[in-house]
C-alpha cells in the first residue's frame, strides 16, 4: 500500500511560512509516498495554489452540519471548496479542548466522506490509561464509536497518536507501536472487513527525522501524522524520505 506522509500544523503557520511548502512542493514531488499537510484554515488556500496539486492539503476539523448558524465552524464542504482533499478528525487535542466525543467524530467523518474528504480519524489513550493497562481497550472503544459506517480505504485514515507522546519528544517502543497497530488492523478487520486491509494507520506522537525510519519499519505503520517537525520542509522532508 501507498504510504502517507501527513503533517499537522496545528494552530502554527503565517503567510511567510508558505515558503516552506513552496520548498516541500520543489523538492518531494517526485517522492514515492502520499504527502498531504494540514495548515491552519487561514492558509489552506494559499497553500492548496501553492502545493499545484503535487502535494494534498487537508484541514484540521470540520462541523458535522453542512451550513448554518454555527459561528466560527467550517464545514467539511468548505474545507474542499478551498482545496483540500482530506480532514483531521478526532485529534486529542480538539477531543481535550473542545469535548469532542466519539459520536462527534464519527458524525464529522461522515460529514466528511459527503463532501468527498479523507478522513483522518485519530485515536489514542492517555498516559493514565496506559498505565492502568486499559489501552487495547481504549483505542478498541475509539474506533468502535468514531468510525463510522460507510468508511473505506479510500475515504479513512486511522492515526494513533498516544495522548503521553504528542509533542513531549516521547515515543512508544517499537513493540507497544506494533501491538497497538496490530489491534487497530484487527479490530478494523472485524468492522469492515477486506476494505480494513487497504486502510492506512499512521503513527503519530513526536516523530521527527532521527526516530522515522525505525517506526516506518514496524508492522501495520502506513506512514505517520507529524507536528511539529511538519512545520520546516528541511525536517519534514527528511521523514518523508524516511518512507
Ligand atoms: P507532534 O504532534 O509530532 O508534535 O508530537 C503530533 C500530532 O499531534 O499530530
Amino acid at each position: 500500500m501507498r504510504k502517507l506522509a501527513a503533517g499537522n500544523w496545528k494552530m502554527n503557520g503565517l503567510k511567510a511560512d508558505l515558503a516552506e511548502i513552496a520548498a516541500l512542493v520543489g523538492a518531494h514531488s517526485g517522492a514515492d509516498c502520499d504527502v498531504l499537510i494540514c495548515p491552519p484554515a487561514t492558509l489552506l488556500a494559499p497553500m492548496a495554489e501553492a502545493a499545484a496539486g503535487r502535494i494534498a492539503i487537508g484541514g484540521q476539523d470540520c462541523h458535522a452540519k453542512t451550513s448554518g448558524a454555527h459561528t466560527g465552524d467550517i464545514s467539511a464542504q468548505m474545507l474542499k471548496d478551498a482545496g483540500a482533499s482530506a480532514v483531521i478528525l478526532g485529534h486529542s487535542e480538539r477531543r481535550a479542548d473542545h469535548g469532542e466525543s466519539d459520536a462527534d467524530v464519527a458524525a464529522k467523518s461522515l460529514a466528511a466522506y459527503a463532501a468527498g474528504l479523507t478522513a483522518v480519524i485519530c485515536v489514542g489513550e492517555t498516559e493514565a490509561e496506559r498505565d492502568a493497562g486499559s489501552t487495547l481497550e481504549v483505542i478498541g472503544a475509539q474506533l468502535a464509536g468514531s468510525v463510522p459506517e460507510g468508511a473505506t480505504a479510500l475515504n479513512t485514515v486511522i492515526a494513533y497518536e498516544p495522548v503521553w507522546a504528542i509533542g513531549t519528544g516521547r515515543t512508544p517502543t517499537l513493540e507497544q507501536i506494533a501491538e497497538v497497530h496490530d489491534v487497530i488492523r484487527e479490530t478494523l478487520g472485524k468492522a469492515f472487513g477486506e476494505e480494513a486491509k487497504g486502510m492506512r494507520l499512521l503513527y503519530g506522537g513526536s516523530v521527527k527525522p532521527s526516530n522515522a525510519e525505525e517506526i516506518f519499519a514496524v508492522s501495520n505503520v502506513d506512514g505517520a501524522l507529524v507536528g511539529g517537525a511538519s512545520l520546516k520542509a528541511r525536517d519534514f522532508g527528511a521523514i518523508i524520505a524516511a518512507l
